[in-house]
């Protein structure tokens, strides 16, 4: 039986906007806790209805100022009750919320705010300086917003058309209709961090951030509930702060925001005082943390869970977390083309019986897709690979919270049929656990075969007297290829090239032992929080050709 046409449900068709989010929160978690280290240091503190209340009064001075459905708002500012008014505000309204990053040139931000078009930008009081830079450059803002009080506004700046937030939104009521429109319509936009070429435009949509939102919150997925305490670590300027903005408030837990404040000690000392159960971050954050902790002998009291992605988690990290400090770490994997969020590593049922050692081995995998992400891997001919946890190949996605463009088309099409290469290579085993191997732009061509690189930084890492370590392949005559491990030392130890690489005799083939092993006092991170081995590479692509 093949009908024309489908028997059609009958159920109600609301869209899925951000706003719903934050109606639900307020009416049915309204007393939820919102706290925020602001940028002036000290704590601000508030609740949900509050915040619904402060959005509305956004959305009508948005309104007022001659913001429009479609048109872009932009952010430049550090996790705070601010930034997720605007979340709300912008977005629940119509218009799209673009965050942008802080740490990016103020070149690149001119660039990225002329290419998005951007109305208004609202920044926090900290990046006046950076604004005053490159705001003669943009050609599209008409007005620009600090997130403060009439006390905090400059006696002087270059800036011509200067609004107080807190004043703004003062001169507004709370008294706004969260407009109903096409779920389809977009949300936010977010650069990506474009380390080649210029950064493109992911333009998310209502309907994707709240099925991702939906998604991220369940059990073997972020796990938040309305007995967590949560604290975004990973930034609100940067792939929508992994959808906690949204996943948080829907799940009625309390959140802590650590604003600009991001060293160890300022982390720790909130998590105390505000009783974070749950956090999420990019590894170079937690590196601080932990040798904070570790330096002054501290434990956590409540803290009790983290997802650490952005990139691998160094196994070494994820045993301190777990034997040292009693804290579970999920491992995630994502992109600001995956809203960002792809796959979260745990354990199945039938690891539990395994030994500490195997269970491990499957947490340090970047783990198991979240329903509503579609995964595969590919040889060079788009050939599919088998799922057998060894063979290696190109990852390719696709789902609801997937890019299918970038904004105004740049790049034309980037699907291959109908599937979006991550330009991640990796693995998959029987179960669905997969594992990253490299960045393709990162893996080393030694002779015709591939290096994965995160091994390699791995095993180093778990050497006792290694604080960070990054491999990059440069260049050799014979191989065209080789690894070159790049190692800063934790302070007060010694080691030398001889006894790193002895520590990496057995544990993998001999052909994969990296040519050469340098010192260096830091490696340099980018806007996001990685490593930028293109840096290292450009350093460093002479070393085996001397
Ligand atoms: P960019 O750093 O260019 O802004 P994203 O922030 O979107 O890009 O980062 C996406 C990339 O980060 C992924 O394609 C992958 O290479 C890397 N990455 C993210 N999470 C992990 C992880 N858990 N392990 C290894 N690599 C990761």
């Amino acid at each position: 039986m093949h009908p024309q046409s489908p028997l059609m449900g009958q159920m109600m068709n609301q869209p899925l906007l951000v706003s719903g989010i934050l109606e639900f929160a307020a009416r049915h978690y309204g007393s939820s806790e919102i706290v925020s280290r602001r940028v002036e240091g000290d704590l601000h503190r508030y609740t949900m209805r509050e915040c619904h209340q402060r959005a509305r009064r956004l959305a009508n001075a948005l309104h007022a100022l001659g913001v429009r459905m479609g048109e872009r708002v932009a952010t430049l500012a550090w996790n705070g009750y601010r930034h997720l008014e605007a979340y709300y505000g912008v977005s629940g309204s119509g218009a799209v919320l673009h965050t942008m990053n802080p740490r990016l040139h103020a070149e690149q931000l001119a660039y990225i705010c002329n290419h998005a078009e951007d109305q208004f930008l609202m920044f926090d009081v900290c990046f006046l300086p950076l604004v005053e830079a490159f705001a003669p450059h943009c050609t599209t803002i008409k007005g620009y917003i600090l997130m403060g009080s009439a006390a905090q506004m400059p006696a002087h700046t270059s800036i011509d058309n200067l609004l107080c937030y807190e004043e703004l939104i003062n001169a507004h009521s709370d008294d706004f209709q969260w407009p109903q429109f096409d779920e389809n319509a977009a949300c936010t936009l977010c650069y990506t961090s474009g380390t080649t070429g210029n950064p493109k435009g992911v333009l998310y949509s209502h309907r994707s951030t709240v099925l991702h939102a939906y998604a991220s919150a369940l059990p073997n997925v972020l796990n938040v509930s309305s007995r967590d305490t949560v604290m975004p670590v990973v930034p609100m300027f940067h792939v929508n702060a992994w959808g906690l903005p949204y996943s948080v408030p829907l799940s009625g837990a309390k959140m802590v925001f650590p604003g600009a404040a991001l060293d160890g000690k300022s982390v720790y000392e909130l998590m105390e005082s505000e009783g974070v159960t749950f956090s999420a971050g990019v590894p170079t954050v937690w590196l601080g943390l932990l040798n904070y902790a570790t330096e002054h002998g501290l434990k956590f009291s409540t803290f009790r869970r983290t997802v650490i992605g952005g990139s691998a988690c160094p196994p070494a990290m994820m045993n301190t977390l777990i034997d040292q400090f009693g804290v579970e770490v999920i491992h995630g994997w994502g992109m600001t083309e995956m809203s960002p969020l792809g796959t979260t590593g745990g354990l199945l049922s039938k690891h539990l019986k395994l030994s500490r050692e195997e269970q491990r081995k499957i947490l340090q995998k970047q783990g198991h897709a979240i329903y509503g992400v579609d995964m595969k891997i590919v040889d060079d001919d788009g050939k599919e690979l088998p799922w057998d946890g060894v063979s290696y190949g190109h990852l390719m996605v696709r789902g609801p919270w997937i890019v299918a463009r970038y904004f105004k088309d740049e790049g034309g099409d980037v699907l291959q049929d109908g599937w979006f290469p991550t330009g991640d290579v990796s693995t998959i085993d029987a179960d669905g656990f997969m594992q990253i191997t490299d960045r393709s732009k990162d893996v080393i061509k030694s002779g015709g075969e591939w290096i994965g690189t995160i091994d390699l930084e791995n095993i180093a890492m778990a050497h006792t007297a290694v604080l960070q370590a990054a491999c990059i392949g440069v260049p050799h005559p014979k191989w065209d290829e080789r690894p070159l491990l790049v190692v800063v030392r934790r302070p007060g130890q010694t080691l030398e090239r001889e006894q790193l690489l002895a520590h990496f005799e057995g544990k993998v083939a001999k052909w994969w032992l990296p040519d050469d092993v340098v010192f260096a006092e830091t490696l340099p991170v980018g806007g996001t929080g990685k490593i930028q081995k293109n840096r290292l590479r450009e350093q460093y692509r002479q070393h085996l050709l001397k």
